[in-house]
């Protein structure tokens, strides 16, 4: 299958959850090759070549991240998983850990080989307990044949895994949120610096990744990092698991090749199929929903004419103006149906309601967005709501503690930026606007052109 590569190679197969079929499908392999070959240096070295950019979204190298950990004499050093997926329109961290947990797990240890952690942490949603349950079963799956524990195949490498339920908030995704809920403390974030690769948690040295970079290291030890970074374009290498949602033929998660065509990605036999009940396509937010919406036009295609592909690069080409971002790859498609300013509306609600309230521009910024918001799509707007949501919009961008700001901000101002014309029809138009199922419809215009 073209949508399954690296890691959801083996996704279809009979019992691939447990230890016994994982390793007659060749699980457990890359681990051995480190611990009997490799060095830990060997590990981050490969890495480092495969080009390999952190899966959680914010897309920076895996290997230089690695790279940055501070290693002072008698200090612990540990590895973090994030497994605390909770961006909307994102799943497929939690379908990769529901299907094949040992991938995971055997990343995880290949990790904290090369980072030379001895005690490392999966963080998982808590919501996802039976997740959580799933990876437990695997990982004493992996203590009974070796693989975790004292003297790992007889390497002399340690390694205790610990999975631990998160604290039920979108903010403890941030990683420095996530330390402090590791630590027992409430999730807010950190002041940077010090960054956790020199204070991280219980104040030492500490690496936090992402489910699927981690679970990408098996595959780079297994075939070497020059074989991962033939895969893709540019410095966007490797597979990317992508979760598709919303007016889709067929929705779900799919690992593709960064470098696909967004075209063919949405409309391709291998991927998606189109567009759900032959509507047609109006929007799409391609990286979570934290990032800016394109509106039809600019999906398939950029600003310059230029066809849009799925890296980090291209989704991002024309910057704010016309781009987007690949971010975490939840990929929520609209179709002609779909009320912008109603979309806009639930995701400023999620962020305001998620907000830790630390800071002033995040904590009052994303309230005053919702209302205002709320406002419009009441029919009670007025005609400058639409600027004073520019107006907030900006003062929180930029201005806040950890990036949930910018992730409440983005939404908004690209909301307002491709589709002023809808917001103003909520205002100018309130009667029909509140009508239940009323959608605007841009004049003399399909969403097809
Ligand atoms: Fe908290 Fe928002 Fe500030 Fe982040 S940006 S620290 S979530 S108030």
């Amino acid at each position: 299958m073209k949508n399954r590569r690296l890691l959801l190679e083996h996704v279809d197969v009979p019992g691939i959850d447990g230890i016994d079929v994982y390793v007659k499908q060749g699980g457990y392999a890359s681990l051995e090759k480190a611990l009997k070959k490799m060095s830990p240096e060997d590990v981050v070295e490969e890495v480092k070549k495969s080009g390999l950019r952190g899966r959680g979204g914010a897309g920076f190298p895996t290997g230089m991240k690695w790279s940055f950990l501070a290693k002072p004499e008698g200090v612990p050093r540990y590895l973090v998983c994030n497994a605390d997926e909770s961006e909307p329109g994102t799943f497929k961290d939690r379908y990769l850990m529901e299907k094949i947990p040992h991938l995971l797990i055997e990343g995880m240890i290949l990790s904290s080989y090369a980072l030379g952690a001895n005690q490392s942490y999966i963080y998982i949603r808590g919501e996802f307990m039976y997740v959580l349950n799933i990876l437990e079963k695997a990982i004493a799956e992996a203590y009974a044949k070796g693989f975790l524990g004292k003297n790992i195949l007889g390497s002399g490498y340690d390694l205790d895994l610990v999975v631990t339920p998160g604290g039920g908030a979108y903010i403890c995704g941030e990683e420095t949120a996530l330390l402090e809920s590791l630590e027992g403390k409430r999730g807010n974030p950190r002041i940077k610096p010090p960054f956790p690769a020199v204070k991280g948690l219980w104040g030492c040295p500490t690496v936090v990744n992402n489910v699927e970079s981690i679970a990408a290291v098996v595959p780079i030890v297994r075939d070497g990092g020059d074989a991962y970074a033939a895969i893709g374009i540019g410095r966007s290498t490797g597979t990317k698991l992508i979760s598709a949602c919303g007016n889709l033929a067929r929705p779900g998660v799919y690992e593709i090749d960064l470098g696909l065509s967004v075209e063919e990605f949405i409309y391709g036999d291998d991927y998606c199929r189109g567009i759900a009940n032959g509507k047609q396509l109006k929007a799409c937010v391609p990286g979570g929903s934290s990032v800016p919406i394109l509106p039809h036009f600019l999906v398939t295609k950029t600003a310059t004419g230029e066809d849009r592909l799925m890296t980090y690069e291209s989704l991002a080409e024309g910057g704010f103006a016309s781009g987007s971002m690949l971010g975490s790859g939840g990929f929520i498609v609209m179709d002609e149906t779909t009320c912008i300013v109603h979309n806009t509306l639930t995701f400023a609600r999620f962020y305001h309601h998620e907000s830790c309230g630390q800071c002033s521009p995040c904590r009052e910024g994303t309230g005053w967005m919702d209302k205002v918001i709320k406002r419009i799509e009441t029919g009670k707007g007025r005609m400058e709501d639409i600027d004073l949501l520019v107006d907030v919009a900006k003062k929180i961008e930029g201005n806040t503690i950890c990036p949930l700001g910018d992730a409440a901000a983005w939404p908004v101002a690209a909301a307002i930026r491709h589709f002023r014309d809808e917001f103003e029809w909520h205002i100018t138009h309130p009667e029909e606007a509140t009508k239940p199922g009323a959608v605007y419809m841009r004049p003399g215009a399909s969403w097809s052109n």
